[in-house]
């Protein structure tokens, strides 16, 4: 089948290309993201394959109908970027990598809240201009400290787990209480017990209307002075400027990245030689205590191969007319 790849970059064709060894598919790779003015790129294409910034929103799904594309098939996990109620209406069918590699997400929320507590990029950058000094190097211990957990699924029990590895109290909030997640020693509480407690919250929920600004000047004001927060899931968890307020009173002890709310303009390219516009990332940028990478946290190996293979297996299913076991509708 023709599957018109939008926001291809060399390792998607790479590892696309590795999981369609066989040739059974075309692959056509667009550089740019899917939108409006895009989505004609995919003319005769039944399948096209997209990842969490491009827009499939209604009117893109309207061009992708019209010119004969039947499958929209995510190679990530969230699905906040696709309209699933215009898709249901026009009759495309959703597809994405339910699960891939929950210890790829979770391992690099532990090396942000490791580098982010123990300065490693400030070291890093001290002593390649051999300035071995350790002023305002000091973290703290993990061990004894209590780790909040926002959202308690795959990836979330990862890290949990790895939290208690590190001889953390580790506590959990989200809507579905997971007896998995209990029994590892781990137990659920409350937003309040979590901002009276926590010395780090990682955020590992979904981005829905109920998770948008889950982390608002409100929450900010209740959290334990001096608390680390750790975001590898969606950016529109965190009203940014709210937590930009709460780093400079200090409330916030130190911000840590993987995702931004307005990534779309800006993730996923070579910037460097551009005058960046948004004034808000320029802003985190210059704090000695934020980190941001840029959406890298499912970036292994293991979760590529993954991602790749599961996604080509669904289109060959949607092909034979076969069950669409990763299938996603609007609820
Ligand atoms: P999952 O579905 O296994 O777990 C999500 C959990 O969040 C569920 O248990 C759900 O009940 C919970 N939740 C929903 N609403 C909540 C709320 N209001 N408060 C607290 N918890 C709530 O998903 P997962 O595989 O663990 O992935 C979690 C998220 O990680 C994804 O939604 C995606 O946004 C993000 N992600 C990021 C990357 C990356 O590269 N940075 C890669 C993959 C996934």
């Amino acid at each position: 089948m023709e599957i018109a790849v939008f926001s291809a970059t060399p390792y998607d064709r790479r590892y696309l290309e590795a999981a369609n060894a066989d040739g059974h598919h075309q692959l056509k790779f667009f550089d740019t993201p899917l939108s409006i003015e895009s989505a004609g790129l995919a003319a005769g294409c039944r399948a096209i394959c997209i990842f969490v910034n491009d827009n499939a929103d209604a009117a893109a799904l309207d061009v992708l109908k019209r010119n004969g594309t039947g499958l929209v098939a995510l190679r990530c996990t969230g699905f906040n970027n696709i309209d699933l109620d215009a898709a249901a209406r026009l009759g495309i069918r959703v597809v994405r990598v339910v699960t891939y590699s929950p210890n790829s997400v979770a391992e690099h929320a532990v090396a942000l809240l490791m580098a982010i507590n123990r300065k490693i990029h400030r070291a890093y950058n001290r002593t390649r201009d051999s300035n071995f000094s350790l002023d305002g190097l000091i973290g703290f211990d993990l061990a004894g400290k209590t780790v909040a957990v926002v959202g308690t699924g795959k990836i979330g029990q990862v890290f949990a787990r790895i939290m208690l590895g590190f001889g953390c109290e580790v506590i959990g909030h989200d809507p579905q209480h997971s007896p998995e997640f209990e029994a590892m020693g781990a137990h659920y509480a409350e937003p309040g017990e979590i901002g009276e407690k926590a010395d780090v919250v990682s955020l590992h929920c979904p981005l829905t209307p109920s998770t948008y600004h889950i982390i608002n000047a409100q929450t900010l004001a209740r959290a334990k002075p001096g608390a680390l927060l750790i975001n590898t899931s969606r950016g529109g968890l965190i009203d940014t400027e709210a937590v930009i307020d709460a780093l400079k009173s200090g409330q916030l002890g130190g911000l840590a990245i993987d995702v931004y709310e307005q990534e779309a303009d800006l993730f996923f390219r070579d910037l460097s030689g551009t005058v960046i516009a948004d004034d808000v990332i320029q802003r985190l940028i210059s704090f000695p205590n934020v980190i941001v990478t840029g959406h890298q946290a499912f970036l292994t190996n293991e979760a590529l191969t993954t991602i790749c293979e599961t996604t080509l297996r669904s289109v060959t299913a949607f092909e034979r007319n076969e069950t669409l076991e990763n299938e996603i509708r609007a609820s």
